[in-house]
């Protein structure tokens, strides 16, 4: 696993900030991976190099974060994020501090973390320094605060929800004080900004221990605070690799508030239209899918309907076939295949254009879907001027 190129990467830019005369190690979720044996994706290097030192170092950087101390450093290997050692300065409004201050010190770089798992910093040779028990935390499957929970919950409220959702990635507890504090400061949530809290709840969808997550923020209280409803036993047989899946089965169990629900995560056009055709489609289930159901959807919205069925027990009509079976079998499959257009109705009426064309235009699409009418020009004119003009 530290033999990827993104350890590669961080491994030389330590090497070549270490031959210039500074200090650098690898920091944070990296770490707290390779002990745990998982891959990391982001290998973060932090430095007592000042940002200006680091990019005299190197030829290729790019200030990403240059107010925080970060440098995109660019190598052969690939790009690592170099951070300047740091400690937070005054927090005012439990979010973000208000200045950082750049320390040559490496312990007190690591004070200024959440957690104990996250605060070991792994040196080139592999020795770790970890000044706050986090190995044997990581050992022991708990999250617990570096330092005084109240004091570290009351700076970044953020944290409190970073607990929960490592508690659905890893399964792990949340030691007693740190939990504590974290119902002592639930309320205080609602100073963070919806955008980060959905970037949060995005990776607790797709946590191996989802169940263990939502269970978390009903324990800390947390879910009073939170848009929504959470229930722990709705999650138990949860899991997903996708986190839009995670949206929309939150959204399953809003019932008919799941549109202001998901508003306030803020989630995106194209996100919300996702929610909206899964539960369109789970609805539709109930009675089974037509073929205009397997024309209309995605194969991935209809799976998830089905997936979500099953979770919740609900009585529907199986498909009998695999989806992509019945779909690849519909008489055709976009709309932009049927063989006439709006102007073939209007020339064959004789009438002028209207909202009458789109009308008639789509129940040909129907008919044709569901088998009744072929794709063909002389047959579906001939359905249009005796069956479905007559009809009007
Ligand atoms: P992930 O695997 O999701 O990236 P991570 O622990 O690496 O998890 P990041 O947001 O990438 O999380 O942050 C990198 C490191 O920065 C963390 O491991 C932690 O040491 C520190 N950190 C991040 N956010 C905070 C915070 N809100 N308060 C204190 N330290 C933090
Ligand atoms: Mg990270």
């Amino acid at each position: 696993m530290q033999n990827n190129k993104e350890w590669q990467a961080a491994y030389s830019v330590i090497e070549q900030l270490e031959n210039a005369g500074f200090e650098a190690v690898i920091v944070g979720g990296a770490v707290r991976d390779a002990i745990l044996g998982r891959p990391a994706h982001d290998v973060d290097v932090a430095t007592n190099a000042m940002p200006d030192e680091v990019k005299s170092v190197f030829n290729h950087t790019v200030d990403i974060g240059i107010q925080h101390g970060t440098v995109l450093v660019i190598v052969p290997a690939g790009s690592v994020e170099v951070t300047t050692y740091r400690t937070d300065g005054e927090y005012t409004d439990h979010r973000r501090p208000e200045e950082v201050q750049f320390v040559r010190s490496l312990k007190d770089d690591l004070q200024r973390r959440d957690f104990t798992m996250n605060a070991i910093a792994m040196r080139r040779d592999g020795s770790y320094i970890d000044f706050y028990g986090g190995r044997q935390d990581i050992e022991a499957g708990v999250i617990r605060a570096v330092g005084d929970a109240q004091k570290r919950f009351s700076e970044d409220a953020l944290r409190m929800l970073r607990a929960v959702r490592f508690s659905a990635q890893l399964g792990f507890l949340i030691e007693a004080e740190t939990l504590q504090a974290m119902q002592d400061k639930a309320d205080t949530i609602s100073w963070i900004a919806k955008e980060r809290i959905k970037a949060e709840l995005d990776k607790l969808w797709v946590g191996q221990h989802v169940f263990n997550g939502i269970k978390k923020l009903e324990e800390s209280s947390l879910v009073n605070y939170l848009s929504g409803t959470f229930q722990a036993d709705d999650w138990c047989e949860f899991n997903t690799q996708d986190k839009l899946l995670g949206w929309a089965y939150f959204a399953v169990l809003q019932g008919d508030h799941w549109r202001e629900v998901l508003g306030d995560y803020r989630l995106s056009n194209k996100e919300t239209a996702f929610v909206k055709a899964v539960l369109a489609a789970l609805k539709a289930l109930k009675n089974g899918w037509t073929n205009m159901d397997y024309f209309s959807h995605s194969q991935q919205e209809l799976e998830t309907a089905c997936y979500f069925a099953e979770l919740r027990q609900l009585d529907v009509q199986r498909p009998q076939q695999s989806i992509y079976a019945i779909q690849t079998n519909l008489p055709i499959r976009h709309k932009q295949e049927l063989i006439v257009k709006g102007t073939d109705l209007i020339k064959w009426s004789g009438k002028k254009g209207g909202p009458w064309v789109k009308e008639s235009l789509q129940a040909v699409l129907e008919a044709v879907v569901n088998g009744e009418l072929q794709n063909d020009r002389q047959q579906i004119k001939n359905w249009i001027e005796h069956d479905y003009f007559k009809k009007e």
